[in-house]
């Protein structure tokens, strides 16, 4: 089984996608890697559903991609004892330490970070960003403001504090209990919620090690100014725009996205664009002409993966909701000046033979037609270097490796297979054999197509891609 079309879909799952059937008619419609969100739910319920895709895999024996998002550090106020209550404009609201309830003058902020790091000046938002609270006073255990934007704050409702680098842990005790336990289960990509600087990333890296790729999220306008710092680390990133556009104004979002798109396909890491993206789906069952136009333009500006959140996990249409990124994702790739956009932002190689090597398939498979680029790789390197080119003819990622595989799910254009026939021992003949096997095999190629073969010789060691071979199918 192959998918018409090089951008990927990840979805989450969540309490509308738990069962066996929906999760797999989910995949048949398109997904390539499922979200599980640790923000909701419990371990038995994400345990049960990673059983679930697993099955999947096994009986259609795709390698499908799993991504453990983990919650972070959300702040959030303490309760109130009444009631929401509601914040006029202009009025004085006291955020402090004292775990006493809270009433119209004062609520507990249990965060002593936030008071250490706060100042006349700063601003804090509350509940998704719809209430702006103006520090006029702060000395270290309290805060006193001004209400700049009036609304309703209630119990628990979350906190931003824009553009400060809080002193805490960006990964909390959940988290490391989440990630030990979602590691246990076997995920192959672990999402880094409100990376703010390089150092988060090294954090998570010192937990996962080798055993999951990190993706950043990226949804701290700090985050954005620490960017390339923060992509050298991490295996790839998320435009995280529920979060993000609390902190920035909703016009720089925009510009943003497509700044991180840029630097994600510059360095050759996989980039997913996030977050209400069909968000009216999650009630109807098609799109505004916004939404179709907003997963159109990622596609066209060339991001490996968009991503459906509530749409997937609890609207009313998840399968509907795939289906119509499939079929968005598939006209954009139908049109001829997409590939006129995708070349016009072509990075430049890096001076490697591997670069050299995947910068000469889009030559070569303009020359010849070839239908595929077939990429030996251990890694994923190989297939992820091939793809940064954003090549017209779709690359096969054979490896011995299953987890890598999975992994290669999330990266454009790529079409994982796993197989060790490029180990030590083998000899061209028998790879190239192989590779056209194969291309036939999973429906890439038939009698009488070129394909492109990139390979490191001598096969089965990493980071040797030194080769590019054409071969004919009989
Ligand atoms: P979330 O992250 O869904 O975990 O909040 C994505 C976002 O903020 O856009
Ligand atoms: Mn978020």
């Amino acid at each position: 089984m192959r998918r018409h079309r090089k951008a990927k879909i990840v979805a989450t799952l969540g309490p509308a996608s738990s069962s066996e059937d929906v999760i797999r008619r989910l995949f048949d419609a398109g997904v390539d890697v499922f979200r599980l969100n640790f923000s909701h739910g419990t371990h038995d319920d994400h345990a049960e559903r990673h059983r679930t895709i697993r099955r999947i895999e096994q009986e259609t024996g795709r390698p499908i991609g799993i991504l453990l998002d983990i919650q972070g550090p959300k702040l959030r106020l303490g309760s109130f004892s009444g009631g929401p209550v509601w914040l006029s404009k202009g009025q004085r609201f006291r955020l402090d330490l004292d775990p006493a309830e809270g009433g119209k003058d004062r609520v507990h902020l249990p965060h002593p970070e936030i008071f250490a790091s706060l100042s006349p000046g700063r601003e804090l938002l509350v509940n998704d960003g719809r209430v702006k609270l103006g520090v006029l006073e702060c000395d270290g255990e309290s805060a006193l403001t001004e209400v700049l934007v009036r609304g309703e704050v209630s119990s628990h409702k979350g906190v931003n504090v824009p553009g400060v680098i809080l002193p805490i842990s960006v990964i909390t005790e959940k988290d490391r209990a989440d990630i030990e336990y979602g590691l246990s289960l076997g995920v192959d990509w672990v999402a880094q919620s409100f990376v703010q600087q390089p150092e988060d990333v090294r954090e998570l890296r010192g937990l996962v090690g080798d055993q999951a790729a990190i993706m950043v999220k990226l949804e701290k306008p700090s985050a954005l100014d620490n960017l390339d710092g923060i992509l050298d680390l991490c295996d790839g990133a998320m435009v995280a725009r529920g979060d993000l556009g609390v902190e920035l104004p909703p016009q720089q979002v925009p510009v943003a996205q497509k700044e991180i798109v840029r630097r994600c396909r510059r360095d050759g890491k996989p980039v997913v664009i996030a977050t209400h993206m069909l968000d009216s789906m999650v009630q109807a069952p098609v799109p505004t002409r916004a939404e179709a136009s907003d997963v159109a333009n990622s596609v066209y500006d060339g991001a490996d993966a968009v991503m459906l959140s509530a749409e997937s996990a609890a609207g009313e249409y998840p399968v509907e909701s795939v289906a119509m990124m499939d079929s968005i994702i598939h006209s954009v790739e139908q049109d001829i000046l997409y590939r006129n956009i995708i070349d016009a932002q072509r990075p430049e190689p890096d001076s490697t033979a591997a670069d050299a090597i995947c910068n000469a398939l889009q030559t070569v498979t303009g020359i010849l037609s070839s239908t595929v680029t077939v990429t030996y790789t251990t890694s994923g390197s190989t297939s992820i270097r091939a793809a940064r080119e954003r090549p017209d003819a779709p690359i096969l990622g054979v490896t011995p490796e299953l987890r890598t595989a999975r992994f290669l799910s999330m990266v454009w254009g790529v079409h994982p297979v796993v197989t060790d026939v490029a180990n030590t021992d083998a000899n061209l003949l028998t790879v190239i054999d192989a590779a056209k096997e194969i291309s036939v095999r999973e429906g890439f190629a038939a009698s009488g197509d070129n394909i492109i073969i990139a390979a490191g010789i001598p096969f089965g060691i990493s980071g040797t891609t030194n080769s590019l071979h054409v071969a004919t199918i009989d």
